[in-house]
């Protein structure tokens, strides 16, 4: 487990424009603070092949870039960054737990960031084959594969990582990328293409997870060639979609009629010290300057907060 024992000020969920602002604000006022993401490219920004309208730029650049002198910044006023996927949390104690795939980390207040790329529809099988043989992480379940043959579906880096750390066990890893081409930092994409455990399928859309008890096989499409089925013990999903991020929540949260989390105008939830932030929220306006200026509010207001101040402080005035 990393960090165990580790306590945080503010523990920020997503490390995109609205977390990883979030993340300046907080670590600059001085308040110890830990940022969780699952990788670079699993979150909107970090996927943006080119950003033109983001104040200040004087060219294009992609938005993996942007997000990483985002994220520099942040950790050159001490800001912590861990790459987990958050699974869980308890909100609800003065101490709050955020449970990730590699750790628990602690923390007085949390900042929700995670974005809206999450899944919407499930893949045929999917739902009734969890836990025998369909995971969401590698980490935990790799070693029950070791020897057999498996797919990965995704094309983050995300899915890039998990995918080499099951080469570590298992006899082959099928690839399955959903784009015509992989979506990742060059060095990652060079690691999976040179790695003799990994065959890649590009283009290749997963749809059906096949199984009595188990799985069994997959069926998947791939541009231009008949549809295929390969027989697997292991099918390991990082798809994205297009919903709100917030499974990890586990009901803990007050939402609206329409499912959309309930927040003030400090990005402040139903429990106090809690905060959610950019594309997690229904009626926000899709852009990485919004985010980021709902993670600067968000920042300011949790150290108000924490520091039990009636108004928010910008940072100029200390
Ligand atoms: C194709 C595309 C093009 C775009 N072009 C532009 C543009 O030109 N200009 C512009 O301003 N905006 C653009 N946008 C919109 C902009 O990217 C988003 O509005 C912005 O990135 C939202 O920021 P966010 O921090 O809320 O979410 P995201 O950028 O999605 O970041 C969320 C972060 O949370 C992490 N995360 C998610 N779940 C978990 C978990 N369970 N555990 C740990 N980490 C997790 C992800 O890894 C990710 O890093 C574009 C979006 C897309 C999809």
């Amino acid at each position: 487990m990393v960090n165990e024992g580790q306590q945080y000020e503010v523990i920020i969920i997503g490390g995109g424009p609205a977390g990883a602002t979030a993340a300046i604000y907080t670590a600059r006022a001085g308040l110890k603070t830990l940022v969780l993401d699952k990788g670079l490219t699993a979150g909107a920004l970090g996927i943006t092949s080119k950003i033109a309208n983001y104040p200040g730029l004087n060219a294009e650049v992609s938005g993996a870039q942007l997000l990483e002198n985002m994220r520099a910044q942040a950790r050159s006023f001490g800001a912590e960054f861990i790459t987990d996927k958050v699974i869980g949390v308890n909100l609800l104690a003065e101490q709050k737990s955020v449970y990730g795939n590699n750790g628990t980390y602690t923390g007085k207040a949390v900042i929700i960031a995670t974005g809206s790329m999450g899944r919407g529809n499930r893949i045929k099988g999917e739902d009734e084959l969890l836990g025998r043989g369909v995971s969401y992480c590698a980490t935990c379940d790799a070693a029950f594969f070791r020897g057999q043959d498996v797919i990965v579906a995704g094309n983050s880096d995300e899915a890039i990582e998990e995918a080499l750390f099951l080469t570590r066990f298992v006899n082959r890893v099928h690839f399955l990328c959903p784009t015509p081409e992989l979506k990742a930092p060059q060095p990652l994409i060079d690691e999976i293409s040179a790695n003799p455990k990994v065959q890649l399928y590009k283009g290749a859309a997963l749809k059906e997870v096949i199984g009595t008890g188990k799985v069994q096989a997959v069926r998947f499409t791939q541009r231009g060639l008949p549809e295929q089925e390969l027989a697997v013990s292991g099918a390991f999903i990082y798809l994205q979609g297009g919903k709100p991020i917030t499974d990890f929540l586990v009901g803990q949260l007050k939402l609206n009629d329409g499912g959309c989390l309930l927040v003030d105008e400090e990005y402040q939830t139903s429990i106090p010290g809690v905060f959610a932030v950019g594309d997690i929220l229904c009626n926000h306006i899709k852009q990485a300057v919004v985010a980021a200026a709902d993670g600067a509010i968000a920042g300011m207001a949790a150290e108000k907060t924490l520091r039990g101040r009636k108004q928010m402080t910008v940072d100029w005035s200390k």
